[in-house]
């Protein structure tokens, strides 16, 4: 499987290189969130915008190693646009995907373990191509980063809490 190995390789690069939706957004009225990984030193700050049920608008700022950052960059491509409840399913998915080999090191996040979700890759499209970090656990924080800063914001939105900034 070396071909999709490399094919996956070129998509993280790509995001890395390229960072979509990089930027940030005038809040309020967009919600702020901010991430932090001190294993790795990766900071993503996280810009959304809900309204009616859909992220409207999403951008990303912060710095960090290629996979927080390309991961960032992915999340805000996929997200973007979709309905909240769609984003969240999203989360879940890319958690799950992320988490099978993070149970087995009886990580620290094991008691906000999600329920399982069966994970196909053509739900997550060009996210799958972070599978491949799940082989080096220390990684796994910098790629669920942006996602668990995302989570908390539409938790946030829908709870109506201000922005942290
Ligand atoms: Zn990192």
């Amino acid at each position: 499987m070396a071909g999709l190995e490399d094919l996956y390789r070129e998509i993280i690069l790509d995001h890395y290189r390229s960072p979509r939706n990089r930027g940030e957004l005038t809040v309020p009225p967009a919600h702020r969130v901010e991430g932090f990984n001190p294993l790795c030193g990766d900071e993503v700050v996280v810009y959304l915008q809900v309204e009616d049920g859909v992220v409207t608008d999403l951008a990303i700022s912060g710095q960090g190693c290629s996979i927080s950052q390309a991961s960032a960059s992915m999340m805000s491509a996929t997200v973007k646009n979709k309905p909240v409840e769609a984003a969240r399913t999203l989360i879940r998915s890319f958690k799950a995907m992320m988490s099978i080999h993070e149970q087995s090191l009886g990580g620290d996040d094991a008691d906000t373990k999600e329920e399982p979700v069966t994970v196909s890759p053509d739900d997550l499209g060009e996210l799958a191509a972070l599978q491949g970090v799940v082989k080096f656990p220390v990684r796994i924080k910098c790629a669920t980063l942006s996602w668990n800063a995302l989570a908390q914001g539409l938790d946030e939105i829908a709870a109506g809490v201000p922005s942290t900034s």
